[in-house]
């Protein structure tokens, strides 16, 4: 994972805790914090901030990862505004995720966690995206949705009915445009 989430991690927990709490879980892991917003580090060690965030302040682990994929978003369309600039609403950014994620990444380095989305306009209203991924971060990109619909000013409702976490080897995650 890139340098750049674990500042974003970083600025969640601060922004909605403090310096002290953020100190207190990086010497729990005996990590130095210090991430380069360009290089790739261990997914493994943000899977272990996430977690002992979750530990120190009881916030349940998919309440908190989704959190952090809202917040996430907003942060990533203040550093780099121009992913967002060519699009106008939200449906037709979530429709150009897919290339953009593998245009841009493809780009800095071979990655072969790389998620991948399928789309199904079901209607006007609705649009499936299909996700599949190693990583199993649907409820991440659940976050990211919902912090893509703010930023787009757009209310949704967003359902999860099948789900890699539940056997299947998918995720499906219906947006409604409200
Ligand atoms: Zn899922």
């Amino acid at each position: 994972m890139k340098g750049v989430v674990f500042n974003i991690l970083e600025e969640m927990v601060l922004d909605q805790y403090n310096m002290q709490t953020w100190n207190n879980i990086l010497q729990e892991l005996e990590l130095e914090g210090v991430y380069t917003a360009g290089q790739s580090y261990p997914d493994e060690q943000l899977f272990l901030l996430v977690e002992t965030i979750s530990e120190k302040t009881g916030i349940e682990m998919t309440t908190l990862v989704g959190a952090f994929g809202e917040f996430m978003f907003t942060r990533l369309a203040q550093k780099y505004p121009i992913f967002l600039e060519s699009e106008s609403t939200l449906k037709h950014f979530l429709m150009s995720i897919h290339d953009a994620i593998h245009i841009e990444v493809s780009k800095l380095y071979e990655n072969p966690h790389l998620p991948h989305f399928a789309y199904e306009e079901l209607s006007d209203e609705e649009l499936l995206m299909r996700y599949t991924s190693p990583r199993k971060l649907c409820i991440l990109a659940e976050g990211l949705i919902r912090g893509a619909a703010k930023y787009y000013d757009q209310d949704i409702e967003l359902s999860h009915p099948v789900c890699m976490h539940k056997g299947s080897d998918h995720c499906d995650l219906i947006v409604r445009f409200l």
